[in-house]
């Protein structure tokens, strides 16, 4: 029995968190842009949805865009979307049936979708606390008790328990119930993502394990996880599993749950992660190659799984790892007016075209940025990175005791040690260093503040009541003890350029948690318009092939940021440095071609080089090969 004293957190209420500055922003374009006008232009999601009665759309794509619209108009205060989510909302909690199931008819079957609705009502009960909600969570728990008995889960219902355990365990907490039985059958029937992350098994790209056309010429689709373990190398199912191991850990205390967590995230980032923290699938496990794909579904689902085991297990490493894919890998793949995404992203990305890549097993339109590339999960399912983000920056450790966990600027109205206290958190992190907790209103000399750490800082500078200190990371959080209206706390994360080190040893740049690009200079051709949307291809009309010099050093500027936070054209910092062009790398099969191994033997004259945050590129390099002067 494992005795570990596991050290949890809790997240805030959604009333209670508000997005500010550039986040506020960010969030305001995302509604503008998809987000508002996806009911609109989307079939899948419109009036006809199975999710509002009718004979639409009745699986995974209606809950999927409520999970993040529902969030995304009730933070911005927007009604007329708030509205619509609510018309969903209304019709799932009258769905249900004296059984206990919910959910259109026609998909009644189907246990999978039924879990997102689970997730996006959640998100109602904490705005709204409608005791409808918890009606319909206990008729349903009931539902599966017996209904999982006589018909198992299956395919992605069997691999996605994970999100199911954490509907339950959120119910229990509310509630006082204690599901055991019920977390324990589904134990049983699960995908068993303990044993993969224990001896993790696929340590290359799919395939070299399995060919996807000789497997489809020869067996039936239903048929594929028996024959090349389908769901567990389908890259949305793995980021999905890593919270599975957290939530067992709210029922069970036989193993340690999160040693298993870490064996996991570790061989999947070791085999398989690229510099932007994001994990390369073109739909199934793809290598570290830099010129293969990660999918948007699989950025914003990573996110939320982090957020639930920082939950579990009280880290701040896990929210470097939110850092990192919400500041780079999130906004790279979506236009800077939310209106176009793509299903993959590439972290060497020269060329984004109708065209065959050397993907796994997705279509030539993958890399494009349109509505729907490829499949119409992402075009569903990106809404909710943005939003539940808010859930990722503050937590409570106890009643006395709030953490600031993920940076960004916001503001929480929370009780703490009894009191209502209001702190707001006013920064540009992550484009700059600084942030300042100003206490807004409240008393409560008991109440105690702690800031993480970002874990690629080595030293800070706090400002309390005048005074400046400069730090070592001795801790891994900075503490304040008591908290009034009017107390300043101002903390600078001192961001060093930072190399590290990726496929065929190529180099990436950080600074604080962004990652920069080669600012490539990009023509856009809108090739298609479907009701009134436009999918595009990117072309690049400057030279990607730099190698960057080792040692030479790069020059910061930081800029003012404008309307759009992640923008090309008005990138919030801009690295300078040098490079030379390394004439025998080009393209192959219309993506960069294999990097070559560093460091590379380069003549020619040196040139001056701009990089970019990741998140303001469409087109780029980030893995470079490198030389040594
Ligand atoms: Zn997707």
């Amino acid at each position: 029995m494992c005795t570990k004293n596991i050290k949890r957190l809790k997240c805030c209420r959604i009333p209670e968190i508000r997005p500010e500055g550039w986040l506020k922003r960010q969030m305001e374009i995302q509604m503008e842009g998809l987000t508002g006008k996806l009911y609109q232009v989307w079939d899948c999601v419109g009036s006809y949805s199975g999710w509002l009665g009718g004979t639409g759309e009745n699986w995974e794509r209606g809950p999927y865009y409520l999970d993040g619209l529902l969030p995304l108009a009730w933070y911005l205060k927007d009604e007329e979307h708030w509205e619509l989510a609510c018309r969903f909302v209304e019709w799932t909690l009258e769905s249900a049936d004296a059984s206990g199931n919910f959910g259109p008819v026609a998909s009644r079957q189907d246990y999978w979708s039924r879990f997102v609705m689970l997730k996006v009502l959640i998100q109602y009960y904490e705005i709204k606390e409608d005791e409808r909600v918890l009606k319909l969570f206990s008729g349903y728990f009931s539902y599966l008790q017996e209904e999982i008995l006589k018909r198992p889960m299956t395919q992605w219902s069997k691999a996605r328990i994970g999100d199911l355990l954490y509907c339950i365990n959120w119910y229990c907490q509310q509630t006082g119930e204690v599901l055991k039985e019920l977390a324990a059958e589904l134990k049983s029937q699960a995908l068993d993502w303990n044993e993969v992350f224990e001896d993790f098994p696929f340590v290359r790209p799919a395939e070299y394990y399995y060919s996807w056309d000789r497997l489809l010429a020869h067996y039936q689709k239903s048929s594929m996880d028996e024959v090349m373990k389908y769901h567990t190398n389908h890259i949305v199912n793995l980021t999905m599993g890593f919270k599975y191991p957290a939530m067992l850990s709210y029922f069970f205390d036989d193993r340690d749950y999160e040693e298993i967590t870490d064996r996991g995230l570790e061989a999947a980032e070791h085999f398989h992660g690229v510099a932007t923290g994001a994990l390369n699938g073109d739909e199934h496990l793809a290598g570290n190659n830099p010129s293969r794909g990660a999918e948007l579904c699989s950025v914003v689902e990573y996110m939320f799984s982090l957020q639930t085991m920082i939950e579990a297990f009280g880290r701040g490493d896990y929210g470097d790892k939110i850092e990192k894919l919400a500041y780079n890998a999130l906004p790279a793949t979506i236009t800077e007016d939310f209106m176009a995404h793509q299903y993959l992203q590439q972290a060497n990305q020269v060329l984004a075209n109708r065209a065959e890549r050397d993907w796994f097993n997705t279509n030539e339109e993958s890399n494009m940025f349109g509505l729907e590339p490829n499949f119409g999960c992402c075009t569903a399912n990106m809404h909710q990175g943005w939003p539940k983000l808010l859930k990722s920056l503050w937590f409570k450790e106890n009643e006395h005791t709030l953490v600031s966990m993920v940076h960004a600027p916001s503001s929480i109205v929370t009780q703490l040690a009894g009191e209502k206290v209001h702190i707001i958190e006013e920064t540009e992190y992550p484009f700059k260093n600084r942030i300042c907790y100003r206490v807004a209103e409240g008393e409560a000399p008991e109440a105690v503040l702690r800031i993480w750490i970002p874990g690629w800082c080595s030293h800070i500078r706090v400002g309390q009541e005048g005074k400046q200190r400069r730090l070592g990371r001795s801790e891994d959080y900075v503490t304040v003890r008591g908290l009034k209206a009017g107390d300043e706390i101002t903390v600078e994360f001192e961001m060093d350029i930072r190399q590290s080190h990726w496929f065929k040893d190529s180099l990436a740049v950080e600074r604080g948690p962004l990652v920069y690009a080669l600012n490539i200079k990009e023509q856009w051709k809108a090739v298609r318009k479907v009701a009134g949307v436009s999918d595009y291809e990117v072309y690049p009309i400057s030279p990607w092939n730099y190698a960057i010099s080792k040692n030479a050093p790069l020059a910061v500027a930081e800029n003012t940021i404008g309307r759009v936070p992640f923008s090309k054209q008005n990138p919030p910092v801009v690295l300078t440095g040098t490079g030379k062009r390394l004439e025998g790398w080009c393209l192959e099969h219309n993506s960069a071609g294999l990097i070559p191994k560093s460091p590379v033997e380069i003549q020619g004259k040196p040139e001056k080089i701009e990089l970019i945050p990741y998140g303001c590129t469409k087109l780029r390099i980030t893995q470079f090969p490198y030389y040594v002067e």
